[in-house]
């Protein structure tokens, strides 16, 4: 499979709600406006929660006027809801092009966590996905990431926010960056770094830049340490195969202000063996991180099968034994597909892709 790494960002040149302090400065002066309106709009979009150009009321009437010929505002709520008996929810918002966002809730004890699409569909072709049943729709607009967050109901609850719903993050960089840049400025919501994590299947050039343009944590899609076996679950091993993703984290020093986690999502008899614990502590070897062990949901046409809860203590136990700190991830909302794509995709499923 090959995977082409070449897509456009949305346009969204007529919408307010996504852009950073520099491009609100931009419109300013191209409005003829004073360049502190820039600053003024933002705290309207990002701090309080108007919809309508026309209430931001320290803005002169004449900036309200030129603002609101031009620009429409672009946040919207969900269109649909769905919700798990954990508490766990689903929202599906729509795109500017009318296909189907998915945002999961997960509320758990005094932490809530929103998990954030960045693309609609996805190109990546991962074997245990639904999302990639649907193939790539297109890429999110800072703005339509951003309005995940911005239009939640729960949205004062939550404390965390993953970049782990429908997409590959770093195959839309440029748009990724610039919603974490409005998340976490002083101007912008001015959320702490360490309470946004981005997730890739190992996009090395999207890695670099993200560490160089981003304080938020960094978790790797491993899913197995053999490079065969994670060539037939991730095609992007032929692009850029795990070793040489470790590789480069190795240069990097994490801290506990910014770590590095790496997901596993755990499948019988394929990635759950001890040959695969001891190839995981040689890999790892020299990077700080922890391991989060994730239970495979089966998707419908796969004879992929979650590994059980036994052997999944086991592998944790195994993997802790040797120093590296592994913890089982709780599963939430089985009963609404909470896991992306799964929602969206029901109604645009492709055939199965051949099975491992
Ligand atoms: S697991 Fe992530 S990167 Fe892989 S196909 Fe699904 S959405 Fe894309």
């Amino acid at each position: 499979m090959k995977i082409c790494f070449m897509t456009q960002s949305p346009i969204t040149e007529n919408i307010l709600f996504g852009k950073t302090l520099e491009e609100l400065k931009g419109i300013a002066a191209s409005l003829n406006l004073p360049a502190f309106n820039a600053r003024i709009i933002a705290e309207w979009l990002y701090k309080k929660n108007v919809r309508d150009v026309h209430q931001m009321t320290n803005l002169s009437k004449k900036a309200r006027e030129a603002l609101s010929k031009d620009y429409t505002m672009g946040m919207a709520d969900p269109v649909k809801e769905q919700k798990s008996a954990d508490g766990t929810k689903k929202y599906l918002y729509t795109s500017s092009s009318n296909k189907f966002i998915e945002t999961a809730y997960i509320p758990d004890r005094e932490r809530a966590t929103l998990c954030v699409s960045s693309q609609v569909g996805c190109k990546m072709g991962c074997l245990f996905c639904m999302t990639a049943r649907q193939g790539f729709q297109g890429n999110l607009s800072a703005g339509e990431i951003l309005n995940q967050f911005q239009s939640l109901p729960e949205k004062e609850t939550l404390t965390n926010i993953v970049y782990m719903g429908m997409g590959e993050p770093f195959d839309n960089l440029a748009e990724v960056l610039k919603s974490l840049e409005i998340l976490t400025s002083e101007w912008g919501y001015g959320m702490s770094a360490k309470r946004i994590t981005v997730s890739t299947i190992g996009v090395i050039p999207g890695i670099k830049e993200f560490l160089d343009k981003s304080n938020c944590h960094l978790a790797i899609s491993l899913h197995t340490p053999f490079n065969e076996e994670r060539r037939k679950l991730m095609p992007i091993e032929n692009v850029y195969p795990l070793d040489e993703v470790i590789a480069y984290l190795k240069t990097f020093e994490f801290t506990r202000q910014r770590r590095v986690s790496f997901e596993y999502i755990m499948f019988k008899g394929i990635n759950d063996t001890q040959r695969h614990v001891q190839e995981l502590n040689r890999i790892l070897n020299g990077i700080k991180c922890r391991i989060n062990l994730i239970k495979f949901h089966p998707i419908p046409g796969t004879q992929l099968k979650g590994s059980d809860a036994r052997t999944m203590e086991y592998f944790r136990d195994s993997l802790n034994a040797k120093g590296i700190i592994a913890t089982i991830r709780a599963s939430r909302g089985e009963d609404i597909y909470a896991a992306c794509g799964l929602l969206s995709t029901k109604e645009i499923v492709k055939p199965a892709a051949p099975d491992f």
